[in-house]
């Protein structure tokens, strides 16, 4: 009797309801935090992808088809940014709740892209069909995101709504207070020219003015010919770039090479959140980037 008592206590400690409502899997950090802001403590959240990894080329390994498996539901960037992985993630992971439907959470659906080809032929490089999907650095695309997010955070936990909606309010006040806050602090960079390395800044340079006047990897996937290059090394000169943009997770040598070229300072921006140190969520991703821009901006 006191033995079957025991037993069933046991038992009960281990299939406790556990205190998330929710878990979700993120195809790349910026997705995690805001899956973080908008869920809190309901929402646990797994991130497939670090800031140091490049999210075009992703392995499909087993320990990310098992976060695939356990999910409720799946958040990632689209537009084709994942389709070297995800689709393969999904037919692994057999987990009907995230293979489509409210499940499955792209984030290029709730937005328009730019860059969308008016062509599509192989000769562009490894283009982006439905358009570039780096917008994660434009906070008001973020921001329809979140509440499209949100949204289906109550579809799928509608017992949570309350707080999901409450939660959008709160994030929706502070983030809107943080785009004034860097809407004025970077109001010095707009017109100033920038060289990129890979073509995943638009949304970023759109939003503060910037000019983008060239690119390391002028087709995306594409490694760049000489004279690509040397052409580049004049265009930086003569139009007075004042940065070469790159992302933590590339390669410094070929920002690093045209800088000693041309004396322009290549940046090395967080790019999504974890890129570096100050980079710890949405926030500190959008002012750390503002922060290294203008450093150089002298
Ligand atoms: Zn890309």
């Amino acid at each position: 009797m006191y033995k079957y008592a025991f037993l069933l206590i046991v038992a009960a400690l281990f299939t406790a309801p556990s205190a998330h409502a929710l878990q979700a899997f993120a195809c790349e950090p910026e997705w995690g935090s805001l899956l973080t802001e908008l869920g809190g403590d309901t929402v646990q959240v797994d991130v497939g992808t670090s800031a140091l990894q490049d999210v075009h080329v992703i392995e499909a390994k087993p320990s990310l088809i098992a976060k695939v498996r356990r999910a409720d539901l799946v958040v990632c960037s689209g537009a084709d940014l994942e389709v070297g992985w995800l689709p393969q993630l999904i037919k692994q992971a057999g987990n009907p709740k995230v293979a489509s439907g409210p499940g499955y959470f792209l984030a290029s659906d709730q937005i328009t892209t730019l860059e969308k080809p008016s062509k599509l032929d192989r000769s562009e490089g490894d283009i982006h069909p439905q358009g570039n999907p780096h917008f994660q650095l434009d906070p008001y695309r973020v921001l329809a995101i979140a509440k499209a997010l949100d949204a289906r955070l109550a579809e799928l936990d509608p017992p949570h709504a309350a707080q999901y909606r409450q939660r959008l309010a709160d994030f929706t006040t502070r983030w809107t207070a943080a785009i004034g806050k860097w809407e004025a602090k970077a109001a010095p960079l707009k017109g100033r020219k920038v060289v990129v390395h890979h073509l995943s800044w638009v949304y970023l340079n759109t939003w503060l003015g910037l000019e983008q006047i060239g690119a390391l990897e002028p087709k995306p996937g594409v490694p760049p010919t000489s004279a690509h290059l040397a052409g580049l090394v004049e265009l930086a000169k003569n139009q007075h770039a004042f940065a070469i943009l790159r992302a933590a997770y590339q390669d410094q040598k070929p920002g690093d090479w045209l800088s000693a070229q041309t004396g322009v300072p290549a940046v090395t921006l967080p790019f999504t959140v974890g890129g570096d140190a100050q980079a710890k969520d949405l926030f500190g991703l959008f002012d750390d980037t503002i922060d290294k821009l203008l450093a150089v901006a002298k």
